[in-house]
């Protein structure tokens, strides 16, 4: 009787292996995986949950297994795959061998492999702290989570300085025409600032933030003022549909700023910020009296529109800074300027991180309630 012998897989070169654990970081190359195989997701505890799977069978007639290739690639790295235990079984299952095939593979390991070399050669010097704020809108969660936090800072080419960063969460809020809800957003912004900072080490005090905040616009400005401007800070622009980014491109908005005819000081001053919206004199003038002295920054040619890149709030914030010097130097530093605002978010944070504590005025940020209520004077900054 003629003797079968089943071919034994050979071993994969201890070189050939270390080699592959670096340059998958120890991550299931899947797409859309990404597993860390040195860890169990569920229990967490540790183990190797790998395997090395490969792209063409170590045999021909394993899976994709070919005459010509499969005794020569036995030792080669664009052979091999680090899977988890899921996904190395799936793709040599023999129903699904048609779907994951030799070019399909090919693509997702060098597309996993470039993503790492990326994202660790971020130099640690772009180290920045995330600060994440969110809130309830009109009665509605807004989320901003850690991983569109992680995700935005990696493609800006930050590095996040640590897992956590500093959350500012106001979910327990719900504004209104109470001023309360007003007051407790800023007890909780100063509180977690103040913590967050205290904990961290002298270095943190000259570190880099990122911020990222969807809330109303007295409390966007709040956190910006709050931050200040002696640390850099990078300003996420969240558009809708979209992850929240610092896209670079050409300019798109120019903007304007009008100033009001009189310079009568014994009226009160406002600024409106018209960008995603319009806001009437009549309506400023039911808060302030007839005669306020209106200052506007708007849009030059379009009546509405968004921030898309940072060139454009750029522009905003050199304009809006030139905007409070004027005020300041006609009215005096004493003078309050009572900010009514329809703005991206991104904008928000800019008119509360401009001013300058004890040099600039005091500036009353209003929110809209709704059509009925209208504006309401919600806090005051510096
Ligand atoms: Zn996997």
């Amino acid at each position: 009787m003629k003797k079968i012998t089943k071919l034994k897989r050979p071993n994969i070169p201890i070189k050939t292996q270390l080699q592959l654990w670096v340059v998958s970081a120890g991550r299931c190359q899947f797409p859309g995986c990404n597993e860390f195989v040195l860890q169990d997701k569920t229990t967490l505890s540790e183990g190797n949950y790998a395997n090395i799977a490969h792209i063409i069978s170590w045999t021909p007639t394993g899976p994709r297994g070919d005459t010509a290739l499969s005794s020569k690639l036995g030792k080669d790295i664009s052979n091999f795959m680090l899977m988890c235990l899921r996904h190395g079984k799936m793709i040599d299952t023999k129903k699904n061998i048609p779907l994951y095939t030799v070019d399909f593979l090919r693509k997702c390991k060098d597309a996993h492999e470039s993503r790492i070399k990326i994202q660790t050669s971020i130099d640690i010097s772009r180290k920045t702290t995330a600060v994440r704020l969110q809130t309830n809108i009109r009665g509605r969660l807004v989320a901003v989570s850690q991983p569109d936090v992680y995700t935005a800072l990696v493609t800006a080419g930050r590095y996040p300085r640590d897992e956590k960063g500093i959350h500012i969460d106001l979910t327990n809020l719900h504004y209104s025409a109470d001023k309360s809800s007003w007051d407790t957003a800023v007890r909780q912004i100063d509180s977690t600032l103040s913590t967050a900072l205290a904990s961290g080490n002298d270095e943190r005090k000259e570190d880099h933030f990122s911020v990222f905040g969807i809330a109303p616009i007295p409390v966007l400005a709040y956190l910006g003022f709050k931050l200040g401007n002696v640390t850099p800070v990078d300003i996420y622009i969240k558009l809708r549909e979209k992850p929240w980014s610092r896209v670079s491109s050409e300019p798109k908005l120019a903007f304007a700023l009008i100033r009001p005819r009189s310079k009568d000081k014994t009226k009160a001053v406002a600024l409106s910020i018209a960008i995603s919206g319009t806001t009437s004199r009549a309506e400023i003038e039911k808060h302030l009296g007839k005669g306020t002295l209106v200052y506007e920054i708007r849009l030059k040619k379009s009546q509405i529109d968004q921030i898309e890149c940072i060139e454009d709030l750029e522009a905003f914030r050199k304009l809006y800074r030139e905007a409070i010097d004027e005020i300041r130097e006609l009215h005096g530093k004493k003078c309050e300027v009572h900010l009514f605002g329809a703005m991206p978010t991104c904008a928000a944070i800019v008119c509360g991180r401009e001013i300058i504590h004890g040099v600039d005025p005091s500036i009353v940020m209003y929110e809209h309630l709704s059509q009925e209520e209208g504006f309401m004077p919600a806090l005051t900054i510096n």
